[in-house]
């Protein structure tokens, strides 16, 4: 059985057609530049064994536009991986905040597209684009079931204690102002594999998603109790441009002596702080090459980077009273040896001793990267949060 996986942003379609029985992706690729003069796909398929890549570049005027040209590509006579779009029996959407109201995955009716609708002032850059992508493939693919993967689903198991903050009641009550948390089909993924991996039911585990948004998870026998996002994805950890926990006072302090606009800090907060304000360069490899380098400002945004990850580890293992394994993924926590050093320095009370052999291996598989007898797993596990969302929209059609 094909699922096709969709994760509509504002201007842009990213998209996976993904064969259940080998779990692995026949075709992927990305619409960008949705409503721009030149929109451009592009369009990767692999059959056996070869990698076939497209660029295409016209008009692309909206995302029906886009998708179609999608159906057309995966049932071209040539490189086409299916004969027709009814082949696919489900679309998983990866759908950004399901609020309070979405614990699991759940098959898309009019219900809860008018919840998701709900739900805008919450995400008001990504439910939208969310919807648009569902409201687009159900045009393009009618005999397929819809099926929505929340972000947020995830962190739904956090108890009031960690989810509630110390603001006047019924900002909870009338706003649902409270944390919700992000990249919760990561943290499920890895935190699974990480269970599998350990043999452990119960085992407290860590998950450390290390991307260009970057969160972390404390998860207690398969359940989230705790994460660094929040209400919105830009507390926490330090991102590739998002500033993660500050005062709250520096905005007051921006507002009132600068006179900014509310939408001049939160761009300064979401789009100019992070290593790119701390360095100039977003891209952790770029600031990777200026660390090895000895650069002064690379070198102190990777310390300062680290420490507010051990300041969550150990804020988690106190909160789960116990630790079994930290688990780095995503972009940075698969393959930047530094990052996962400077974390792992010093964290022998917490029984966290790095291998540094074990650590510069470079690798696509689940590895362990302590040192032998280590209380503490260290495991790399990369994230695929593609095939976990095909995998539940699977779970519910089958
Ligand atoms: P993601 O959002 O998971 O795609 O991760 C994107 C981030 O991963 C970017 O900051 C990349 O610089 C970083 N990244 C990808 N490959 C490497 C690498 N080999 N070394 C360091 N960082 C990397």
């Amino acid at each position: 059985m094909n699922i096709l996986v969709v994760n509509a942003g504002s201007s842009s379609i990213k998209y996976q057609l993904i064969d259940m029985t080998t779990k692995l992706p026949l075709s992927s690729g990305i619409v960008e530049r949705i409503g721009l003069e030149k929109g451009v796909i592009i369009h990767k398929t692999f059959l056996n064994g070869e990698e076939i890549k497209i660029k295409e570049t016209f008009p692309i005027p909206n995302h029906a536009v886009g998708l179609e040209r999608v159906a057309e590509l995966l049932t071209d006579k040539e490189i086409g991986v299916i004969t027709d779009p009814s082949e696919i029996k489900a679309v998983g959407h990866r759908l950004v905040h399901g609020g309070e109201a979405f614990t699991k995955t759940v098959v898309i009716t009019n219900e809860v597209k008018a919840k998701v609708k709900e739900l805008f002032p919450l995400a008001p850059l990504h439910n939208p684009a969310n919807l648009t992508g569902v409201e687009v493939a159900e045009q393009v693919f009618p005999n397929a079931t819809q099926i929505g993967v929340f972000d947020t689903a995830f962190h739904q198991t956090m108890p009031e204690v960690a989810y509630r903050y110390a603001i006047p009641k019924t900002l909870y009550n009338e706003m649902g102002i409270r944390k919700y948390g992000f990249h919760g089909t990561s943290h499920k993924y890895v935190s699974e594999k990480a269970i599998e991996y350990l043999g452990k039911q119960d085992a407290k585990v860590i998950t450390i998603h290390l991307g260009n948004g970057a969160s972390m998870a404390a998860v207690d026998g398969g359940v989230c109790i705790d994460t660094t996002m929040g209400l919105g994805p830009l507390c926490g950890l330090i991102m590739g441009t998002r500033s993660g926990d500050i005062d709250p006072s520096i905005i007051f302090y921006l507002v009132e002596q600068k006179g900014y606009s509310i939408e001049k800090v939160s761009n300064i907060l979401n789009k100019e702080s992070g290593m790119e304000g701390l360095t100039g360069d977003t891209d952790m490899r770029d600031v990777e090459d200026r660390f090895h380098k000895g650069d002064a400002e690379a070198v102190l945004a990777y310390k300062m980077y680290a420490y507010r990850i051990k300041q969550y580890i150990g804020n988690y293992a106190a909160a789960m009273n116990g630790l079994d394994a930290i688990v780095f993924t995503a972009g940075i926590g698969e393959n930047d040896t530094v990052a996962r050093k400077l974390v792992c320095d010093n964290m022998d009370y917490l029984g966290i001793e790095l291998d540094e052999e074990k650590n510069n291996i470079r690798s696509k598989n689940i590895r362990e990267i302590n040192r032998a007898n280590a209380r503490t797993k260290v495991l790399v596990i990369p994230t695929n949060e593609e095939l976990e969302i095909a995998r539940q929209a699977f779970e519910l059609i089958k």
